[in-house]
């Protein structure tokens, strides 16, 4: 993968992702700072690891010559964590990565979401079509084998291509004749490659999942804030075929025995603690440039923020009208304002933290180095001058890219023309029958849409997004139609818009069906000159040919310019390791338990209990319900060993670097044992995906106790306890 580029689009049009360098060289190692490559923990990190309190062996944690505790994490589904707890194949992750499967196994009458879900034995179990875990077989540095042959001097499109080609055929030649996978990623900018080689598993089932009173407590309004009571977890099994091989679902497979599941500690945590965390952090962007930072801090990211404050208004203004309405958009609300809570926090932090000033220090430290360094033969004297250059270039280009496609993902209705037009087209060259079905398919969809009403809310919301478009991006990036707001509708982007949507086929079922109906030509022109299409047509195309194809180039260029940056810091200060930007591979990253000041006077300490569960119940707010038997357990007192000054705690924060798909990643102390779930960070702590500081980022993590606590207590599973490991109270 490039790692530069990624493409996101529903559409035409690609997202570009940033490019970076590093903060953390010239100053001293922050605690907590870095996701490191397992592979290389014994020759980076692991001497570090032991003064801080790690009392394993390297190869302990990974090894491909011995179970070790990567052997006990895996990638659950698509984008999170999971670990295995026990001998049989169970595997414990967060509720909110479990959720999509514990809702589709919900019904009005089994409402597993709302009530909870526990398998009295393994034959309640819930197979999960589509869902896969996979286990990290090896890592390999292929670095030598993907560069060989390639000059450093070779334009980076064309360096990329035959990378690309290498790292095909490497990947193809470590699997061969194996049911493993494998896959090659890019490390600092292309300067070093590994390969991950991974067997997945394709049956696995839904054991226990708490209501989403406790496994989502808090909900919205907690999200990204500490102090937090989420019992954010849910448990499912692994099985394979009788040979503990993978295997598509079965009622023959068996659970899988793993190589290795982890031991649980219940001793807890103290401030101060070592702790560790192992998993699949998806992104960060850690190297940027200061200028970089200030363009999305400061520009794009307040842009995207009041896009998206509107859309929520919008909903929050057609959820008011009853709990119908609610129900409906409810889903919708949660997936916006997740990113737009984090952007808040983002922006935050590189205030608070003084990210950018942070980040202009080690540049000028840079450049001085550079510039003391007489010989220079590698040019890193320039290369403070060339970022700045393609920056003043590449900013416009990636702001109109980034707003631009906020704008064409959130109306609801793009997504309707959208998929309509790519079925007429397929259609046309196809016989009479499949157009007919094809027509019947595109009836379907559209009914569907317009059952959800969705135009309501696109319509209140288009005008503002065009206008904040316009009003922060470089008027070359503004697409044909905007003459015609400005020149036909004074400038109103309302009566634009509402003028559209009064005359588009897609706004009315009517008028869709009627369309449907009519012969292929007059279907042509109708779509074709439709003034929804059109906004979306000029829109995507400029975004695809005036934007996207220079952006692109640049950003090729710019990534040059980091690997250049990187190579130069790890040149400039021999002692100290960089660590690569996450990249949805297994990573390491080593903190410990400790609180911190959100501002002046305001100290947090680093664990809740469920005395504050009950402090923050209310019935009247959805987020905070407290379910009875909770509220019974706590007025009893009946909190088993599960405690902790006479409370049962539920999370504690730690200062391990973390990032999304994370979630669900164990947390483990200084002798590998489990301690805690990982979920979440502080508010302003999401600046650690561009510029960790040590003061304010945390991970957040439930408490195993709790989980041990709800297992036993609450949902009386017991038969599952018995087969966890569990460490003894060392009193
Ligand atoms: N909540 C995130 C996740 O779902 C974790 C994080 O960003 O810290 O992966």
């Amino acid at each position: 993968m490039s790692p530069v580029i990624i493409n996101q689009s529903p559409v035409t049009m690609k997202r570009l992702s940033l490019l970076l360098v590093s903060a953390v060289l010239i100053t001293a190692a922050y605690a907590g700072e870095g996701m490191w490559n397992l592979l290389l923990l014994d020759s980076l990190n692991y001497k570090d690891m032991q003064e801080k309190g790690l009392r394993l062996a390297p190869e302990d944690i990974y090894s491909i010559n011995q179970a070790s505790i990567k052997d006990a994490v895996v990638i659950f589904g698509g984008g999170c964590t999971g670990e295995l707890i026990s001998p049989d194949g169970l595997l414990i992750t967060n509720h909110h990565c479990g959720y999509s499967r514990i809702q589709a196994h919900s019904t009005v009458e089994n409402d597993y979401l709302t009530n909870g879900f526990w398998a009295g034995s393994r034959e309640e179990e819930l197979a999960n079509p589509g869902l896969s875990v996979s286990f990290l077989v090896r890592i390999e540095d292929v670095t030598g084998k993907v560069l060989a042959g390639i000059p450093d001097s070779l334009p980076e499109t064309e360096r990329n291509r035959r990378a690309g080609a290498m790292m095909e055929e490497l990947k193809s030649r470590a699997v061969e004749g194996t049911h493993y996978e494998a896959e090659i990623k890019s490390f600092y900018f292309g300067r070093e490659y590994y390969m991950f080689v991974y067997e997945v598993f394709r049956d696995v089932r839904l054991v226990g999942a708490p209501p989403e009173a406790i496994g989502r407590f808090g909900g919205d309004t907690d999200n990204w804030i500490w102090p937090r009571h989420t019992g954010d977890f849910s448990l499912f099994r692994i099985y394979a075929d009788k040979e503990n091989k993978p295997a598509d679902y079965s009622p023959e497979n068996v659970p899988y025995r793993p190589k290795k599941h982890l031991t649980i500690s219940t001793d807890g945590v103290k401030e101060g603690d070592f702790t560790m965390v192992i998993g699949y952090p998806g992104r960060t962007d850690e190297y940027l440039t200061s200028d970089a930072l200030r363009m999305i801090g400061q520009k794009s990211l307040p842009a995207k923020i009041e896009m998206r404050t509107l859309r929520l208004q919008a909903l929050e203004k057609e959820m008011a009208r009853g709990p119908e309405a609610r129900l409906k958009y409810a889903g919708r609300y949660v997936g916006i304002s997740n990113s737009w809570k984090k952007w808040i926090g983002v922006t935050r932090g590189i205030e608070s933290s003084d990210a950018i000033r942070r980040k202009k220090l080690l540049e000028s430290s840079f450049d001085q180095w550079a510039h003391g360094n007489v010989a220079d033969t590698a040019g890193y004297s320039s290369l403070m001058e060339q970022f700045s250059v393609s920056y003043t270039q590449f900013e416009p280009l990636y702001i109109a890219n980034d707003l631009g496609y906020e704008l064409l993902n959130s109306p609801e209705v793009f997504d309707l023309l959208n998929k309509t037009q790519i079925d007429f087209y397929a259609m046309l060259d196809s016989s009479d029958t499949f157009q007919k079905v094809a027509r019947n398919q595109l009836k379907q969809s559209g009914v569907k849409f317009f059952r959800t009403e969705s135009m309501v809310i696109d319509q209140q919301i288009l005008p503002s997004m065009l206008r904040i478009y316009a009003e922060n991006t470089d008027p070359r990036y503004h697409p044909g139609f905007f003459s015609t707001i400005s020149n036909e509708y004074k400038g109103s982007y309302e009566d634009y818009i509402n003028s559209a949507f009064s005359r588009s086929v897609f706004t009315d079922s009517t008028r869709y069906v009627k369309m449907l109906r009519k012969p292929v030509e007059v279907m042509r022109k109708l779509i074709s000159t439709d003034p929804l299409v059109v906004i979306y047509r000029d829109f995507s195309r400029t975004l695809m040919f005036d934007v996207y194809v220079k952006a692109d180039s640049l950003s090729r260029q710019i990534n040059r310019l980091y690997r250049k940056y990187i190579t130069g810091m790890m040149a400039m200060d021999k002692t100290r390791v960089l660590y690569p930007d996450a990249n949805f591979t297994m990573r390491l990253a080593y903190g410990k338990v400790e609180g911190y000041e959100p501002s002046d006077a305001v100290n947090y300490g680093f664990y809740t209990t469920l005395k504050g569960i009950m402090e923050k119940e209310n019935p009247e707010i959805a987020d905070y319900q407290v379910p009875l038997k909770l509220k019974e357990l706590f007025v009893q007192r009946d909190f088993g060993s599960y405690t902790v000054n006479n409370n049962v705690p539920v999370c504690f924060i730690a200062s391990n670097h973390t990032s999304g798909g994370n979630s669900g990643s164990p947390v483990l102390n200084a002798e590998g044992n489990l301690i805690g779930i990982n979920f979440d960070r502080n508010w302003e702590g999401t600046i650690s995906d561009y510029a960790y500081d040590p003061g304010i980022c945390r991970n957040i993590s439930l408490d195993i106790r709790y989980v041990l606590f709800i297992i036993d207590k609450f949902a009386d599973a017991d038969w599952l306890l018995d087969e966890l490991t569990i460490l003894k109270k060392n009193l």
